[in-house]
């Protein structure tokens, strides 16, 4: 069968340095999949390459089969890839349900983003869009579906990670990539977290998550299989009770 999501040889070059070297992956409909390795190893680098941030130096992305290697960022997020950043990038100045509403638009390329700049123009749209975003919000979290007229910029930062979560969802994609989503968060945030990867998953089928973490909490129970990135390569792909014992992974991450 076909891969959800599969990466081919994958590299990228800066200047002498090999960030990411040759990296081979797989993903199929309904996984989670968690990225792990030692920082500075490649692995933003490497969502970097899928979303359409980096042009890769060689290498292929196929998203269902298609080659959607160098295409624009937007293009890649249209096709069904969302993901968050490392560092949160939501709108401060608007509200929850408004940057709801933007991460809809970048799929669906409707009349909304327009409309949340004019709101004197296709209101009906606007609050129609704003319904579904009420909608999502409330199935991530009542807590923030009860703050939904908040500024983002007002939110604690556990809040702002499961707040992209939600916008990532709002595009209805088919992969969602996280990087490092619980950084920041304590153990209680990091299980809420979990149980939003969870049931989101069993709400949609075909939904899969890629996800680069380094809590090994959540590594050891959250991901179906886990990958270990070292040195731009990766040097293990399997369950992580198989891929923690091997030598390589325990010198390379788990031993430092
Ligand atoms: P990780 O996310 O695993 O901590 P990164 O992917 O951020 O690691 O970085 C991998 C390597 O690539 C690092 O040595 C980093 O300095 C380098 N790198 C990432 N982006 C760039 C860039 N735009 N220009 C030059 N070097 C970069
Ligand atoms: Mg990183």
């Amino acid at each position: 069968m076909t891969p959800l999501l599969e990466v081919r040889g994958l590299t990228i070059r800066f200047g002498g340095l090999v960030a990411v070297n040759d990296v081979n992956l797989a993903l199929s409909a309904n996984e989670v999949l968690c990225i792990i390795g030692p920082n500075g190893a490649g692995k933003s680098t490497l969502f970097n390459m899928i979303s359409g941030v980096y042009r890769p130096s060689a290498g292929e992305v196929l998203l269902e089969g298609q080659d959607i290697t160098g295409w624009p960022a937007h293009k890649i997020t249209a096709a069904g890839i969302a993901r968050t950043f490392q560092s949160s990038r939501l709108f401060n100045d608007l509200s929850l349900i408004d940057n709801v509403v933007i991460g809809m638009h970048c799929r669906t390329r409707s009349g909304v983003f327009d409309a949340l700049l004019r709101p004197g123009k296709a209101r009906a749209e606007l609050e129609a869009a704003a319904g579904k975003a009420g909608d999502l919000l409330q199935a991530i979290s009542p807590e923030l579906y009860a703050r939904r007229h908040s500024l983002a910029g007002s939110l604690p930062q556990a809040d702002r990670r499961r707040l992209e979560i939600a916008r990532a969802l709002a595009s209805d994609p088919k992969v969602i990539m996280l990087d490092e989503p619980s950084s920041g968060m304590d153990d209680r945030d990091t299980d809420a977290l979990m149980e939003d990867v969870r049931r989101t998953m069993a709400e949609r089928p075909s939904l899969s998550y890629l996800i680069i973490e380094h809590d090994m909490r959540l590594v050891s129970s959250l991901p179906d299989r886990v990958a270990v990135i070292d040195y731009g390569s990766k040097i293990a792909d399997g369950d992580f009770a198989d891929v923690r014992l091997l030598p390589r992974v325990q010198e390379a991450y788990l031993g430092q």
